[in-house]
């Protein structure tokens, strides 16, 4: 049984509710989206459903690869069964080509391969707009330890080549993107969150084209229909079928 306990964390695209099992959470994505620092907002009708069912699919394929992820079940479009995480304030950010606020900051030309890619780590701290840091300031700070700093870019790397080769496949460019850790009850390291087009730069592979939450922050095209478009080619008939979900 899935039964949904009391909500205990509101973020600002999912809810987190209690499990009757401890160890366990279940996550409710909503149609909320935000960016600029929350400060521009909108609810686009769909969206929680359409990442719940891509990140569903994309953290499948990483624990296929052996990796450790909180990822249990897809209860049904939009709710996901989760392990509990104690969750690290850190935004993992992986960087493929050079775009978005990296070419505002360094010079970087837009588009610019990176090769090895790029791993930041920024505070996630609204209180303090989620600064970059560096080893010292993380550790000084006790976010995290030298040797979990270290895992985390080994897992961050390995996470890159897995889903990189899978999205190239269906014609997707995995430009950047932002993970989330934790550590489960046993204190592993463990990969927390969504991966989905808000968390995510996906380009068209061959036309370099927006496929993400991008479009929203720049005020462009139609968002919803995007990520349904985007959600049709990782997500297959097979997924749906397996899950007991109509076809979309
Ligand atoms: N990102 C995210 N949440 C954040 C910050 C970044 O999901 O709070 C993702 C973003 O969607 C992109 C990548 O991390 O895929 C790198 O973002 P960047 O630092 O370039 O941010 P931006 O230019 O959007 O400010």
């Amino acid at each position: 049984m899935n039964e949904i306990g009391e909500l205990f964390f509101s973020g600002k695209a999912k809810d987190v509710y209690s499990h009757e099992n401890k160890d366990y959470v279940i996550i409710k994505f909503r149609d909320d989206i935000t960016a600029g620092d929350g400060e521009k907002k909108d609810n686009l009708k769909g969206k929680g459903e359409c990442n719940s069912l891509i990140s569903s699919k994309l953290f499948e394929i990483l624990e296929e690869n052996g990796l450790s992820t909180q990822y249990i079940e897809l209860i049904e479009p939009g709710v996901i069964l989760s392990k509990k995480l104690d969750m690290i304030p850190l935004e993992v950010i992986l960087r493929n080509i050079a775009t978005g606020s990296l070419i505002k900051k360094f010079p970087f030309r837009e588009k610019q391969d990176i090769n090895p890619p790029i791993i930041q780590m920024d505070f996630k701290n609204d209180e303090y707009h989620d600064p970059m840091l560096n080893d010292d300031i993380i550790i000084a700070l006790e976010i995290a330890k030298k040797e979990e700093l270290n895992q985390i870019r080994k897992i961050t790397l390995k996470i890159n080549a897995i889903l990189s080769e899978f999205l190239k496949n269906v014609g997707v460019l995995l430009v950047d993107f932002k993970l989330e850790f934790g550590k489960d009850i046993m204190g592993n390291i463990t990969l927390g969150d969504e991966i989905s087009p808000d968390t995510c730069r996906f380009w068209n592979i061959t036309t370099f084209e927006t496929l993400d939450k991008d479009l929203f922050r720049k005020g462009e095209g139609d968002v919803m229909n995007v990520y349904r478009e985007v959600c049709k080619l990782i997500v297959s008939e097979e997924d749906l079928k397996r899950w007991g979900i109509e076809p979309l």
